[in-house]
């Protein structure tokens, strides 16, 4: 027989705390009326406004984990996930944003970092200062500890040097975490990872992509010449890098599979209103049973990767097993969102092939969730590995 207490653990995954639906109520107060009306004007010029970001700090989502003491929410990292989604939902750039900041940024942090390094960084953090995160290269990407930016050890201070490539947030940030190698032919064990600050001599912030989709989210290369890191800085220790750049990106996945989610979410909600209003054969296009079918295996796709993504993320949080369901949860959440967001311009007809509604900016902004953070193929090793791995 299920006592009590176990039918409470195994509520649905979708009935929200009185806190959770209170957080995400006003994330989502926040979207409709502070980002929603820039989301053209942030993509065609290709930034998010300081002032936007600001208040980002303010509503207290760029700081959802830092613990109390150091300024941030000392929230669960499900609450992070909410806000991803509920961003997503009205503009994937922002959501991004904030999500590298909570789930790669402040995590890596909060799980590697000394006392020291968490009393200097997290109450700028959670007011402040944004976060990027720094382990691809122009040579490696899916390959990534075939990186060769390179860290000399000098004693009381390290020299890196090298360029990494596609760094999320890195127009914005003061704070980058930045992988590099102490030894290129110790191969993944000479990987590290230190806490660069964007004053630090020798580290500049290179090209901006001109991209496909998420246009205000700023994506660039980082050139470290001798950049001069102290060696309190280095997240972790030497050496291990490899297992920070791993196990972060798991729980960043999480991340992704919410923004993918939100954002289907925001197509489908376009299309829904748009199948109410446009009339042809003397009806609302809603009335066809095609039309209906279509936006019914829509919401279908939605609903499970939400379920996949709030999974991975209570899993995570309870201290249960979440690499492959979070794999899962990007894999399956990235796909649905590009089925939604081209099946969003189709019932759009003409209209949603221009500018002037905004599902075309759905559909590339959806297509890079299928990239980063490891590719579709990388989420298949990752899946594969684990079914393999438990046999
Ligand atoms: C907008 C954007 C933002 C990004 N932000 C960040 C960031 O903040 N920080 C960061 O470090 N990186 C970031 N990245 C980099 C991103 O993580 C990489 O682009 C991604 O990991 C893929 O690497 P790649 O581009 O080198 O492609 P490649 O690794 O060259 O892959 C090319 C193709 O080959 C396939 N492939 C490669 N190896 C295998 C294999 N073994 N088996 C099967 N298929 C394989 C891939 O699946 C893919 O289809 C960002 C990228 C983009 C586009």
């Amino acid at each position: 027989m299920t006592t009590l207490s176990e039918a409470a653990r195994s509520l649905p995954l979708t009935d929200l705390s009185e806190d959770e639906k209170t957080f995400r109520a006003v994330v989502r107060e926040f979207a409709e009326e502070r980002i929603r009306p820039h989301v053209r004007e942030m993509d065609e010029e290709q930034c998010i406004p300081r002032d936007l970001i600001d208040a980002c700090f303010e509503l207290g989502i760029m700081g959802v984990e830092i613990p109390e003491e150091h300024g941030g929410a000392g929230a669960a990292f499900f609450m992070a996930i909410l806000a991803v989604e509920e961003l997503a939902r009205v503009d994937p750039s922002v959501a991004v944003l904030v999500d590298v900041q909570n789930t790669l940024v402040n995590n890596a942090i909060l799980r590697w970092g000394s006392e020291e390094l968490k009393a200097r960084y997290f109450p700028k953090l959670a007011s402040e200062w944004v976060g990027a995160y720094a382990l691809s290269e122009a040579g490696s990407g899916s390959d990534a500890f075939a990186l060769a930016c390179t860290a000399a050890d000098k004693g009381d201070h390290f020299e890196l040097t090298g360029q990494k490539l596609w760094i999320t947030n890195a127009a914005e940030a003061e704070l980058f975490i930045v992988m590099a190698t102490l030894d290129p032919s110790r191969g993944y064990k000479g990987i590290t990872s230190f806490i660069v600050e964007r004053s630090f001599p020798g580290f500049r912030v290179g090209k901006k992509e001109d991209k496909l989709g998420i246009r205000a989210s700023s994506t660039c290369e980082l050139v470290l010449e001798e950049c001069r890191v102290p060696r309190e800085n280095v997240l972790g220790e030497p050496g291990r890098g490899y297992k920070i750049a791993i196990e972060t990106l798991n729980e960043g996945r999480i991340g992704i599979g919410a923004q993918m989610a939100g954002l289907a979410q925001g197509a489908f909600e376009q299309a829904l209103k748009y199948a109410g209003e446009r009339r042809q054969f003397g009806r609302p296009i809603a009335e066809f049973q095609a039309v209906q079918f279509q936006l019914a295996e829509l919401a279908t796709q939605i609903e499970a990767a939400r379920l996949l993504t709030y999974n991975a993320a209570r899993l995570r949080d309870v201290g249960l097993p979440f690499v492959k369901e979070s794999a899962m949860a990007k894999l399956f959440a990235s796909r649905a969102a590009e089925e939604v967001a081209s099946k969003a311009i189709e019932v759009h007809g003409g209209y949603g092939f221009t500018r002037e509604y905004p599902v075309e900016k759905y559909f590339r902004d959806q297509k890079v969730g299928q990239i980063y953070e490891g590719t579709t193929n990388m989420q298949l090793l990752v899946i594969a590995k684990q079914l393999l791995g438990r046999l």
